[in-house]
C-alpha cells in the first residue's frame, strides 16, 4: 500500500491549520486499526498534509520503512508552538529582497518560463586563424554578424578580449596569484588588433582591461537590426592559459582566442564583467563557422563538425570515422601504430561549422591517438599523444559515449551532432562538443572529469546561464547533474558525504560564501565547494528531503526545456522549481543562497504526558541557527516498535524551539533526527535522544 492510498482512506476527522503566522495546533484524529512504520509515516505526513499548500508532501511520500510494527490505536497527534516572538525581518520566512529575481515581466514569466516578449541576441561569426608553432602565435580574421532582437536602438557593442588577462598588468593577473590556478605564470600576451571595422566602416576600439566597446556609426535598430563587425587578431599562445587553455611541447589547446559579443540582456543590458581567470564566461548563441590552418602533419580536433574531410583526412581515416559513426564500438581513427609525430610540408586548413553554441575551441598535435564511436547518431571521439596522455585515455572514447547516452536520457537529448574529449595540459575544461581533460593513468579521476566536463555540455552550453556571476548554475548544476552519473557508473558509490565534508572544510577554513557571490568573489580555496559541492548538496537536499525526487527531477527538466539556447537567471530558476513542485521556497534559497548559515537541529529532550486522556511524548526541538527545515524524526518505543514522523518547515515560523507531541501508547525510548543521514545537518551529536533507532542506509540517487 502506497502512502497515496492510506492518505485517502485515512482521512482526519479534524484538521486545525490556521497558518504560519499564528499559532499552529494541528489535531489529527483516526480510528482503531492495525499498521505498519510505514502508515505511521504516511499518517504523519498527512498530517502535515491537511492543508491544501501541502498536498506535494502527500503525492510525495517517501518510500515506505520495511519494518512492520503492529500498534492498536493511534491518539492524536498535537503540535504547539514554542512560542517566542520575533522581529517579522528576522523571520526566515520573510520575503527575499529578491535582488536576483528581476520581473516577473513579459521577458521572464512568474511561472520561471521565458515571458512572452523573451528576447535574446545573436553572434554569429566566421573566422579564419593560423597556428604558428615557430612563434607559438594564433592570428586570423573574425567577422561577427550581430543581430539586434532586443526592443531597444543599440549605439554601441561591448566584445570580450579574453586574452587580454595575459597583458601585463592586467586586473586578472592583478588578483591571482602568478603562481596560482588562474595566474598567468608571467607570460606576456594578449591581443593585438587591426583592420576593426563596424558596418563596413574603420572603428577605434576603446579597450577596458578585457572588454571592449565598439561604436556604431549607425544606431542598430531594435528586433531584427543587424550589424557586422569584422578585424584581424593576433596573440602568442600562453603556455599555461589559467588552466582553460594552454600548449605543452607540439600540442595546442586553444580556447577564448577570437574577439567575441559579450551578451546584451534584459537584466543587465551589456554584461561587462571582466575576465580574471576563475569566473567563466557568458555568451551569446549563433552558428559559427571556422577555419584552422596548421602545420601538414598536425591534425585538428575541435567544436563542430568537419567540413573538408576530404582534404585533411586520409582515405583510411574518413573510411574508419564513418564506421565508428555507425558502431556502439569504439573504432581506432588514428591508431596506436600510427600516434607518431608526422611531418609534412606547408599547412592544412581544416574547416568546422559549429550550430547552435555560445563559443568553439579546438586543439591541434602532430601525434594525437584518435579513437571514435557513437550513440545514436552522435559522434564520441577522444584526441590522445599516446603513450604521454596515459593509459586511462584508451578509454576516454566509450566514457564520453557513456555520458552523453546517459545524461540525454536522464535529463535533455544532447543537441549536437558530435562530442570531443582531448587529453592535454588544461585539468578540465568545456566548450560546446569539445572539452578538454587531464591525462593520467588513474582511471577513475579520467571518468569522473570528463563525465564532469561533457555535462556542462547542459549547464552552461545549452541551458546558457551567466557564469561569470552564477557558479552554482554552472558548475553547481553540473556537479548535481554528475551526481546521478558518477553513482550510475560505479555501482559501489554514493556521493553526498564526500560534498558535505567538502562544504563543511569550506566552512571551518573560513572560505564559505554565499552562493550569490558572483564567481571571482568566491575565495580560491573556497571555489570547489562553493561553486561545486554545496551547491550540489543543496540541490540534492531539496531534491530528496523538501520537495521530493518526482517532482524535482519534472521541475528540473522543466528548466532545461524552457532554457534551452537561452539565459536563464537565478530567479527564472527559483520560479520554475516553486511553480513545478507546489512549493514556497523562499525560505531555502534565503538561507542557503544568500547566507552563509548552516543547519543544525537538534533534539533537546523528551517527556511523557498524558493529553485529553492519551499517552503522548513531548519530543523537544532546538534550532540552533537561523536555517528552517523540515523536521523528520524516528522515534523508538520500550516494546521495541519504530515509527517515522514527517513535520513541516512551518513549524519553525514563530521560534526557534517546537515541541512535536507524538502519540506514545508506550514510553518513548529512543529518538533520531534525520533517519535518512544525508540530511546536512551540521552538528550530529544533538540528532539523537535516549536509544535511538537505527538511520536508514544512504541510498543512491535515481531519477524519477
Ligand atoms: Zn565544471
Amino acid at each position: 500500500m502506497d502512502a497515496n492510498r492510506l492518505a485517502k482512506r485515512f482521512v482526519p476527522a479534524a484538521v486545525a491549520w490556521p497558518g504560519i503566522s499564528a499559532r499552529c495546533r494541528l489535531a489529527i484524529r483516526a480510528g482503531r486499526y492495525s499498521q505498519t512504520v510505514a502508515t505511521a509515516r504516511a499518517f504523519a505526513i498527512l498530517g502535515v498534509a491537511g492543508c491544501a499548500s501541502h498536498q506535494a508532501a502527500v503525492t510525495n511520500a517517501p518510500a515506505p520503512a520495511a519494518t512492520a510494527v503492529r500498534i492498536d490505536t493511534l491518539p492524536s497527534v498535537v503540535m504547539s508552538l514554542g512560542g517566542e516572538a520575533r522581529d517579522q525581518t528576522a523571520n526566515a520566512f520573510y520575503s527575499l529582497s529578491r535582488r536576483e529575481w528581476p520581473g516577473p515581466n513579459q521577458y521572464r514569466s512568474a511561472n520561471g518560463a521565458p515571458g512572452p516578449q523573451y528576447w535574446q541576441q545573436r553572434a554569429d561569426y566566421k573566422i579564419t586563424a593560423t597556428l604558428d608553432t615557430t612563434s607559438r602565435s594564433v592570428s586570423g580574421f573574425v567577422q561577427i554578424h550581430y543581430t539586434n532582437n532586443s526592443p531597444d536602438t543599440l549605439h554601441y557593442a561591448w566584445l570580450q578580449l579574453d586574452q587580454n588577462l595575459y597583458r601585463p598588468g592586467s586586473q586578472g593577473s592583478l588578483l591571482f596569484p602568478a603562481d596560482s590556478r588562474w595566474g598567468v605564470r608571467g607570460f606576456r600576451g594578449g591581443y593585438d588588433l587591426s583592420d576593426v571595422q563596424v558596418a563596413g566602416q574603420s572603428a577605434t576600439p576603446r579597450i577596458n582591461d578585457t572588454m571592449m566597446r565598439l561604436d556604431f556609426p549607425r544606431a542598430v535598430p531594435p528586433r531584427g537590426g543587424t550589424v557586422d563587425v569584422t578585424m584581424k587578431f593576433r596573440f602568442n599562445v600562453p603556455d599555461h592559459g589559467s588552466d582553460r587553455m594552454g600548449r605543452d611541447g607540439a600540442l595546442y589547446e586553444i580556447a577564448q582566442w577570437y574577439p567575441r559579443m559579450a551578451v546584451y540582456d534584459d537584466v543587465a543590458g551589456w554584461n561587462t564583467d571582466q575576465y580574471l581567470g576563475q569566473g567563466e564566461f557568458y555568451l551569446e548563441y549563433g552558428d559559427i563557422d571556422f577555419a584552422v590552418t596548421v602545420p601538414a602533419g598536425y591534425t585538428v580536433a575541435a567544436s563542430g563538425v568537419l567540413q573538408n574531410p576530404g582534404e585533411v583526412l586520409t582515405a583510411t581515416q574518413r573510411e574508419r570515422l564513418a564506421r565508428a559513426a555507425r558502431s556502439a564500438l569504439v573504432v581506432p581513427v588514428i591508431s596506436v601504430e600510427e600516434a607518431h609525430a608526422r611531418t609534412a610540408p606547408g599547412t592544412r586548413t581544416w574547416r568546422f561549422r559549429a550550430e547552435k553554441v555560445r563559443d568553439v575551441a579546438w586543439a591541434a598535435a602532430p601525434d594525437f591517438r584518435w579513437d571514435a564511436t557513437s550513440w545514436n547518431g552522435i559522434l564520441a571521439q577522444a584526441y590522445y599523444q599516446w603513450p604521454k596522455s596515459g593509459k586511462s585515455w584508451e578509454a576516454a572514447a566509450e566514457e564520453t559515449q557513456w555520458t552523453i547516452r546517459h545524461f540525454s536520457e536522464m535529463f535533455a537529448q544532447y543537441p549536437y551532432p558530435q562530442a570531443t574529449s582531448v587529453a592535454g595540459p588544461v585539468g578540465g575544461m568545456e566548450y560546446p562538443m569539445f572539452v578538454m581533460v587531464a591525462g593520467g593513468e588513474d582511471s577513475l579521476s579520467t571518468f569522473s572529469t570528463i563525465t564532469h566536463e561533457h555535462g556542462h555540455e547542459w549547464f552552461p552550453m545549452v541551458v546558457g546561464s551567466n557564469e561569470r556571476r552564477y557558479a552554482w548554475m554552472d558548475e553547481g548544476f553540473n556537479t548535481y547533474i554528475e551526481t546521478f552519473s558518477k553513482e550510475l557508473r560505479w555501482r559501489d558509490t554514493v556521493m553526498i558525504e564526500s560534498m558535505v565534508n567538502n562544504w563543511k572544510n569550506a566552512v571551518n577554513a573560513g572560505s564559505d560564501v554565499p552562493l550569490m557571490t558572483s564567481a571571482d568573489n568566491i575565495p580560491p580555496s573556497g571555489l570547489g565547494a562553493v561553486g561545486y559541492r554545496k551547491p550540489a548538496v543543496l540541490l540534492l537536499t531539496l531534491r530528496n528531503q523538501v520537495v521530493g525526487p518526482t517532482l524535482f527531477d519534472a521541475a528540473f527538466r522543466d528548466y532545461i526545456r524552457e532554457w534551452s539556447f537561452k539565459h536563464p537567471t537565478p530567479g527564472d530558476f527559483f520560479r520554475t522549481i516553486e511553480n513545478a513542485t507546489g512549493r514556497d521556497l523562499s525560505w531555502y534559497w534565503r538561507e542557503f543562497w544568500y547566507t552563509t548559515n548552516v543547519l543544525d537541529i537538534g533534539v533537546d529532550g523528551v517527556r511523557h504526558e498524558q493529553q485529553s486522556g492519551e499517552s503522548v511524548a513531548i519530543v523537544k526541538l532546538h534550532r540552533r541557527t537561523p536555517v528552517v527545515f523540515p523536521v523528520k524524526l524516528r522515534v523508538k518505543y520500550s516494546n521495541g516498535s519504530v515509527r517515522d514522523f514527517d513535520l513541516p518547515v512551518e513549524i519553525w515560523a514563530n521560534g526557534s524551539v517546537f515541541d512535536a507531541v507524538l502519540p506514545a501508547p508506550v514510553a518513548v525510548v529512543g529518538v533520531r533526527l534525520w533517519p535518512d543521514t544525508s540530511v546536512p545537518d551540521w552538528d550530529n551529536s544533538n540528532d539523537t535522544w535516549g536509544d535511538p533507532p537505527p538511520a536508514d542506509p544512504v541510498r543512491k540517487v535515481t531519477l524519477k
